[in-house]
This record gives C-alpha cells, structure tokens and sequence, in this order.
C-alpha cells in the first residue's frame, strides 16, 4: 500500500513540483512572456501552506503507514515548501489516519526555515502537540451553523468558544495559532452561506488571536464571483495580510478562485500534494488545488510572482 501511495503522489505531484515547477521557478524571464501584464494588483510574493500530509491523508480510507508520511512530508519540505502541515492531535478514535501523529513529528526532519504546523483541535490535543515538540498549531470553524450543528454538534459560537483554552495555552507558551473556516463560500447542507457570516467568523479567529486566517471552499463550489463578493466582506473585518486561502477543485474552479483571491491582495495560498483533500459529503471528488495552481498559475503569473522556492 505504502509503494503505491507513494508511487501515485511521485507519479502525479512530487517528480512534476520538483523537476517542472523549480524550471518555471527558475525561468522568470522565459514565464514572464506568458505573463498576464492585463492582471492588477497581484502580490510581489505568495506562500504556499502544504497541508497534504494533514487535510489530504486523514480521508484516506486505508492508513498511511507512519513512514511513509515521514517521507512525504520530508519531500515536501525538501521540495522547497516552507510551511508543511505535518498531523493533526484529535483523538484517534475519531480520526484514526491521524493516530500516529506523534510518531510522525517525531520522525520527520525538521528542515530549518520550515515551519510544521499541527490541527489542535482541543487542549489535549495541544498539550500532546506540544509534547512532540509542534512549534505552530491551527484551530477551526465553520462558517455554517447546520455545518458545525450536523458536524460537531454545536453552534458555531460555540465551537469556537471551545478553543478559548488552547488559544490560552498558545498564547502562554508564545506558539502562533492559525484559524481555518470552511465551507466559505457554500455548505453541503445549507447550500449558499452569506459573505457576511464568513467575515464574522473570520474576525472571532482574528480577535481570538490567530495570525492567520484560511478561508477554505471546503466543497468546491466556489466561484470568482462568489469568492469576490466574500473576500469583500471579509477584508472589511480582517487585514487582507492576515488571510489566506483554501481552495477545493471539485468542480475545477480552484485556480479561477486563486486568481481572484491574489488580485484581491491575498498573498497565502494553502495546497494539497496529488491533489489529496478531505470533502465531507460529496461523492464526486477532484481534490484540493497544488499542481494546477503551481504550473498553469504560476507558469502565467511567474513575471509578478516571486515563489518561495530555494532550487
Ligand atoms: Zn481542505
């Protein structure tokens, strides 16, 4: 199992980053007369948050053996990434892809100015994040009631009530937290969700203390008008340096979405190697954005786009 996981990510994400994209990366001048001189405002430089290992892995219906998620997130890193979501500390009971996250911070090498950010979801989970050594940690919430309602059994309010203790502990023991939202720009139950409640709950992670706000179409059915019109309301609440986004390709939008969101001044953008994603409730799957986004993207916007790539 762990040849073939390997095999496909080699197959369809790593041998294409490492040897394709470092060639985009290192041919500005060649990309640059593919360039959209047309496009206004993009960023001088983009982060990528590769958070495969994590948000990809734990709906893997098979478990990824221990070592080979060491070894992946170790390509990862070794392929220039410079912040990898490496496990997330919820309890194996519930997610048992992830049972094994303190052997993976432990095994991975912690490559210098690569920063492992872990999922957090409870102070237990911080605590054990702690123990093996995660010098970043993230928290969540929805930004649909029914979501969090069918999902964790609570209101959105409360759910993230739930992470005053952790933003506590964080915060005494100077660890930055990052937030996610999901289902920004639509829920699998209620359908369309208002800009204005995505910007609420954006500005709760904000105010709570997070650094970093990810702004995930957990779903897909975003599109650059809707992405818009939510970036709009969220920009209003929360410094547009403070966020990023989280851009599922179910229905192949992502990119459209990622254009849009780095002509609005966004400058992070999280991926998922191979395409690798966790979509609760839907059957037609096309995985979060990486690949696309990092050649065809990045290939058209390499003449105004510096990429974190040291190769
Ligand atoms: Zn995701």
């Amino acid at each position: 199992m762990a040849t073939t996981f390997m095999k496909l990510v080699n197959r369809r994400a790593l041998k294409s980053f490492m040897g394709h994209h470092c060639i985009v990366f290192n041919s500005v001048a060649k990309a640059s007369t593919v360039g959209v001189r047309s496009c206004q405002a993009l960023p001088e430089k983009v982060k990528i948050v590769e958070v495969g290992p994590r948000d990809g892995l734990q709906n893997e219906k098979t478990i990824v053996p221990t070592e080979t998620k060491i070894h992946l997130i170790d390509m990862l890193s070794e392929a220039g990434l410079s912040v990898v979501e490496a496990t997330s500390f919820v309890s194996p009971k519930w997610v048992p892809q992830m049972a094994d996250q303190m052997e993976v911070m432990k095994g991975i090498f912690r490559k210098s100015g690569v920063t492992y950010p872990v999922l957090t979801p409870n102070l237990k989970g911080f605590q054990a994040a702690m123990k093996a050594g995660a010098s970043e940690v993230a928290i969540f919430g929805a930004a649909s009631e029914l979501f969090s309602k069918k999902n964790i059994n609570c209101s959105v309010d409360e759910s993230l009530q739930r992470f005053d203790d952790v933003m506590k502990a964080a915060k005494e023991s100077n660890i930055p937290v990052r937030g996610y939202v999901s289902c920004v720009l639509g829920c699998p139950y209620e359908g369309k969700v208002a800009p204005e409640k995505v910007a609420y709950v954006a500005k709760r992670l904000y105010d709570m203390g997070c650094y970093e706000i990810s702004l995930g179409d957990t779903i897909g059915v975003g599109t650059p008008g809707t992405m818009s019109l939510m970036l709009e309301a969220v920009t209003k609440e929360v410094p547009v340096s403070a966020l990023a986004v989280h851009c599922h390709d179910t229905y192949g939008q992502a990119l459209a979405n990622i254009l849009v969101a780095l002509q609005m001044g966004i400058c992070v953008v999280d991926s998922s190697v191979a395409g690798l994603v966790d979509v609760p409730m839907l059957k037609v799957l096309q995985g979060m954005l990486l690949q696309k986004m990092l050649s065809t993207c990045s290939t058209a916007l390499a003449s105004r786009l510096e990429w974190t790539c040291p190769n």
